[in-house]
């Protein structure tokens, strides 16, 4: 086999708490992950030329070492010693710098493709273990589906998948850096946690209305009180039908939870039409990455 062609999956946070900051900087956890069906389509070929070549379909995506797809396809190569080079072809989806672990879902593509082409035999779990080396949501993005992740995001629960819903998700027009935002959040000093073991029961019964009353995240203290679109966008979302509203990861993207695809494309239209956003999908829960063997 010479060529693989994966849809790698955004993520979105139903919930999403930090408990604090760790001796080493990282900040410790507990985010209950969601697959949404909004993918980057990376196609890898094998080549006889060593090294890795990306080329992407947007010039603001780095074609690099900087780019987290070819740092994973570097490690996972140089450390089985592969002979020969790799082409990966990205054709990007995901809203970049925006919460939905665009970079990650590369990588954890990345791992994946490299595995199968070059015959390494590696297991899932050798895969995930592996990935948090190149970012603590690799791992989840290789795993997919609903899940809660704890420690730095890397500890992995697999949970029931989530009743029929739908998201409704935008992306203002702001970069936010993950970075930026937890430097400036003061996890000592927050007044309210979101219940993410209420969350993880209602997902477990099957609960959505126990789902979407538990949403919250700690990191709009940062990004919302700094960008008010945030909360503009979740209010616009909560009174054109959504059962509720939050940011995913570190922002900016806001999703909306609503009970029928077709009830989120409906908000889709009238949302795109306001301009409070670039970019405005309307998408359902996914399990897992597609993957085809060309
Ligand atoms: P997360 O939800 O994990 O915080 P994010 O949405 O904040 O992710 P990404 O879109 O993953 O952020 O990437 C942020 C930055 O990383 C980009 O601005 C880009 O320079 C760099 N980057 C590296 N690899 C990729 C990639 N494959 N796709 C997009 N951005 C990438």
């Amino acid at each position: 086999m010479g060529r693989i062609l994966i849809e790698a999956m955004a993520k979105i946070n139903l919930g999403l708490d930090v408990l604090g900051r760790r001796e080493d900087g990282y900040h410790e956890v507990r985010m209950v992950m969601q697959t949404v069906d909004l993918c980057d389509d990376l196609l890898f070929d094998k080549t006889d030329r060593t090294g890795i070549v990306i080329e992407a379909d947007r010039p603001e995506v780095p074609a690099d070492e900087r780019n987290l797809a070819y740092r994973a396809a570097d490690l996972l190569m140089k450390k089985y010693g592969v002979q020969g080079g790799l082409k990966i072809k990205l054709k990007k989806r995901i809203p970049m710098a925006a919460g939905m672990a665009g970079g990650s879902a590369d990588a954890a593509a990345a791992f994946v493709a490299v595995n199968e082409l070059f015959e390494l035999g590696l297991g899932l779990r050798e895969l995930m273990d592996l990935a948090v080396r190149i970012g603590a949501d690799v791992p989840y993005c290789i795993m997919g589906g609903t899940a809660l992740a704890e420690g730095i995001g890397e500890k992995l629960t697999g949970l029931r998948e989530i009743p029929e819903c739908a998201f409704l998700i935008a992306k203002p027009e702001l970069d936010v850096s993950t970075k930026y935002v937890y430097e400036n959040l003061h996890a000592d000093r927050l007044t309210s946690h979101p219940d993410i073991d209420g969350m993880t029961d209602a997902i477990l019964a099957g609960e959505l209305d126990g789902i979407t009353q538990r949403m919250g995240n700690v990191l709009e203290t940062v990004t919302a009180k700094a960008y008010p679109v945030i909360e503009e966008l979740k209010n616009w979302m909560k009174a054109h039908g959504a059962e509720n509203a939050l940011m995913s990861g570190s922002g900016p993207t806001v999703f909306g939870v609503y009970r029928q695809i077709g009830e989120a494309r409906k908000a889709c239209g009238l949302l795109r039409e306001t301009g409070l956003a670039v970019q405005v999908e309307a998408v359902e829960p996914a399990e897992r990455n597609r993957i085809s063997r060309l």
